[in-house]
């Protein structure tokens, strides 16, 4: 293969710092995603580095190569700072400070105090592998689609750039005594940057598709759900329903709504503040989700009021269902700051063989019911066939 040498510390030093330009336009309208800084930052030292190192091309100083190298680890260590602040973690700054001094004092040593450019080359690879098998496994973790494809693109990206560094280490150790200089006629060196200046580019390509899927996970989250709950919202729980209803009046089949609402639920607010109300739809809301089964849908359908869609069930079975959130949540005390209440919640449930297969017209079954509950003393599920 017949590389330039000169040619490729150029062009990857340039790619880098077009890649940090990239990531920061990209980082300016990131919203509130942490990480894309420190990766902008990240792709500057390393095309900093790469084109301080130029320099000894030329026989003369060893310094532009420690301060190529010094670069490089702190590169390094900001794209792992950048992937733990992306994922909502402490970075480690002890073992990235760790990495730091440690490729200071092994440069300092192989340059000055007992000149070895062998050693110097192999410690400064294998501390890049490491950091690089560092950013490999805080990625390579289990995640929701789609950011799980970013993540594998970019930690892939990452195993491969360990692993060069790595064959870098063995290949500079094999070479014959004095036949090793970063910039002699060997083919590793133009192969190490050919290489490295595509993960360099791979791994930028992750990052933003990282905070890409990220932001459409978040999006989609401030569109579908609600916000004090984390439950659906009305919008897409209407939305599950004329999918679902599609689906069975073509097929056959029913479909069970449940309306839940918290009993004298202004008392609550009243008493102990909304803050407590809050909290106290927050435990609801959790309830309700453990109670029901995976293919149900739970949704905040007004203030205190839930609504439950269950497919495939029966007025009976959806009446059963309620019993048992109706009981659990009437027996949970729930934390007020000035010690615990106990409150309660009425159902209304009605299915679809009575209603039919219209949002409006099961909504209005199970409000009839509710109404019914609330009247006949609360605390208790009334199912819309028990009205006459
Ligand atoms: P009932 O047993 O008849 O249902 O009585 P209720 O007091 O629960 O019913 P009402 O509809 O009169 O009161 C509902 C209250 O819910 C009034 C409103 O202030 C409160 N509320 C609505 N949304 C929220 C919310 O997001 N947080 C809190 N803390 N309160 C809310
Ligand atoms: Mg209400
Ligand atoms: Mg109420």
């Amino acid at each position: 293969m017949g590389l330039d040498i000169r040619t490729m510390v150029v062009m990857t030093s340039l790619l880098a710092l077009m890649l940090a330009g990239l990531l920061a336009l990209a980082s300016m309208h990131s919203g509130n995603i942490r990480g894309i800084r420190h990766w902008a930052m990240a792709e500057t030292c390393i095309g900093l580095g790469l084109g301080v190192s130029f320099a000894q091309i030329r026989p003369g100083s060893g310094w532009p190569i420690l301060f190529g190298a010094f670069m490089m680890v702190v590169g390094l260590n900001l794209q792992l700072a950048g992937i733990n602040a992306f994922q909502g973690k402490m970075p480690r700054w002890r073992w990235m400070v760790v990495s730091i001094v440690l490729l200071v004092a092994v440069d300092v040593w192989f340059a000055i105090i007992h000149p070895d450019v062998v050693s110097r080359a192999v410690a400064n690879s294998l501390i890049f592998a490491a950091i690089s098998f560092a950013c490999a496994k805080a990625l390579l973790i289990d995640a929701e689609p789609p950011l799980r494809t970013a993540y594998r693109l970019t930690g892939g990206s990452f195993v491969l750039l360990a692993v060069l560094f790595v064959a870098r280490a063995g290949f500079v150790f094999s070479v014959p005594a004095g036949g090793y200089g970063i910039y002699a006629p060997l083919l590793i060196n133009p192969v190490t940057f050919f290489i490295g200046s595509i993960i360099q580019l791979t791994l930028a390509f992750g990052f933003v598709l990282m905070m890409n899927y990220k932001i459409a996970s978040d999006l989609q989250t401030l569109a579908t759900r609600d916000s004090l709950t984390g439950t659906l919202n009305r919008r897409s729980l209407e939305e599950e329903f004329s999918r679902l209803s599609a689906l069975y009046s073509r097929t056959g089949g029913v479909l069970s709504v449940m309306m839940v609402d918290v009993d004298h639920f202004k008392r609550v607010n009243d008493r102990h503040g909304h803050l407590v109300g809050d909290r106290v739809l927050r435990q609801l809301a959790s309830m309700a989700q453990g109670t029901i089964r995976k293919q149900d849908y739970l949704a905040r359908y007004g203030g205190e009021e839930f609504c439950i869609l269950m497919p495939a069930t029966s007025e009976h079975d959806a009446g059963l269902m309620a019993e048992r959130l109706r009981q659990i949540y009437a027996a949970t005390p729930m934390n007020a700051d000035d010690g615990v209440i106990y409150s309660t919640i009425s159902i209304g449930v009605a299915d679809s063989t009575q209603a039919g297969l219209e949002f409006s017209k099961l909504i209005v079954a199970a409000d009839k019911a509710l109404y019914k509950a609330k009247q006949t003393g609360r605390n208790r599920v009334v199912a819309c066939s028990e009205l006459e």
